[in-house]
């Protein structure tokens, strides 16, 4: 072990997880922490520390924070965190997108660089925008190595990055006492505020909007949408900035209805539709998804897209999240037309896709109509999810038609 770091020691039998990869330590996991001279410690929120078995056996390097999850190792082996290491895993990163066919892309100029755990690196979510690179920095140990992750974007892009932003003011854990303010790390000539994908304009707001600015991680499913889309009258709730509309109208639909509870988001949905040129067949409502379905005729539409956001974000909400979930599907059945198709997502973590897939069922039974299920949908390959650590699959969707 060569750098003069914490030893954090767990207790025998408590390394079975992640010795299968899995990169993180609960606090319940560890013995006692030591430093190099022997002594008894509790490191910092944020400090690298070296974890190994009960017999001293290495098993990785991480960041520690105090909290449940007590460690996030950022790598399996015994090596020094440097300047070539960021550099190393923001390459790896790259690398799998360019095979993905989306770092020189004409018709999409965004996607996800950093996915945490998926990506290696728990704790950090990078989304880049046509040249900008929005980071988010979920631990403490993270955001104590931004000045490294921004030196290696830079090395790694070139002239093709022109800005790093940091929003990370709302994403550290809220019991840590760092005070983080959401600013550009970097900038190098004009920012670009709008972003392609499949050949649809976006504006991005990252410095107001929700997230990183953009949902990223429906751009398989809104091409989906896209394919479906000619000549039908769709209705998209939950919009947020219009990414669903914008395809649908692309691709011909005849109307649009978008649909969000924040002015702020349809304000936002409008214009990315006006800067797209598709503003003829679209409307907008300011309004609650619910008493939208209440107040309006629901039988016009051959399409309804249903993307809430997530319900339940803990395991101890979860029942209440499938009870929303089952009412806003069932809603949904009971007033599209004979042969109408719902694209319907979850993103809660907790609500794996099984649970899904039975809440589904059972707002179908609770209706009384004949759906079937055309499509099983997930997130995206920049959004890859590390097979040992099942959290970081959290997208689900399906595309159903109800008889
Ligand atoms: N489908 C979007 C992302 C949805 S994010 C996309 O492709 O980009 C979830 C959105 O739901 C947010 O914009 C939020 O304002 C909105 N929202 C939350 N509760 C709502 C409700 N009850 N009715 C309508 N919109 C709601």
């Amino acid at each position: 072990m060569e750098q003069n770091l914490v030893k954090v020691i767990l207790k025998s039998g408590k390394d079975a997880s992640l010795k299968r990869w899995h990169p993180w330590v609960f606090s319940g996991a560890i013995k006692k922490c030591r430093n190099q001279e022997g002594r008894e410690v509790t490191p910092a929120d944020g400090d690298l520390v070296y974890v190994t078995t009960n017999n001293d056996d290495f098993l990785g390097v991480g960041h520690y924070q105090d909290g449940s999850i007590a460690v996030r190792i950022i790598s399996f082996q015994d090596e020094i965190i440097n300047h070539d290491f960021w550099k190393n895993k923001i390459v790896t990163a790259y690398e799998l997108r360019k095979i993905l066919g989306l770092t020189h892309n004409a018709n999409t100029n965004m996607y996800r660089l950093v996915h945490a755990e998926g990506d290696g690196l728990p704790g950090l979510i990078i989304d880049f925008y046509n040249g900008t690179a929005v980071i988010q920095s979920h631990s403490v140990g993270m955001h104590y190595s931004k000045n490294s992750i921004v030196e290696a974007l830079k090395d790694v892009y070139g002239k093709d990055l022109v800005a790093v932003y940091d929003k990370s003011a709302d994403t550290l854990p809220k019991y840590s006492d760092i005070v983080v303010e959401n600013q550009y790390l970097y900038q190098n000539g004009e920012v670009a505020l709008t972003a392609k994908e499949h050949d649809c304009l976006y504006k991005i707001d990252w410095l107001e909007g929700q997230k990183t600015g953009f949902f990223i991680d429906q751009r398989e499913n809104r091409a989906l949408l896209g394919k479906y889309a000619e000549g039908k009258n769709i209705l998209n709730t939950f919009c947020y900035t219009g990414g669903f509309s914008v395809v649908a109208l692309k691709n011909k639909a005849t109307l649009v209805h978008s649909v969000d509870a924040s002015k702020r988001a349809i304000d936002l949905t409008d214009e990315n539709v006006k800067i797209n040129g598709l503003e003829k067949n679209h409307a907008s409502f300011a309004m609650d998804t619910f008493k939208f379905f209440e107040q309006s005729d629901a039988s016009i539409y051959d399409i309804i897209v249903l993307d809430p956001p997530a319900f339940a974000k803990h395991q101890n909400v979860k029942h209440n999240a499938v009870q929303g979930y089952k009412r806003l599907n069932a809603t949904a059945m009971q007033h599209i037309k004979p042969g109408g198709i719902i694209f319907t997502f979850s993103c809660s973590q907790v609500v794996d896709d099984q649970l899904f897939y039975n809440t589904i069922m059972s707002a179908a039974i609770q209706v009384g109509r004949t759906v079937r299920v055309l499509h099983r949908l997930s997130q995206p390959a920049d959004h890859p999810a590390n097979i040992f650590h099942p959290e970081s699959h959290y997208l689900k969707g399906l595309v159903i038609q109800v008889l």
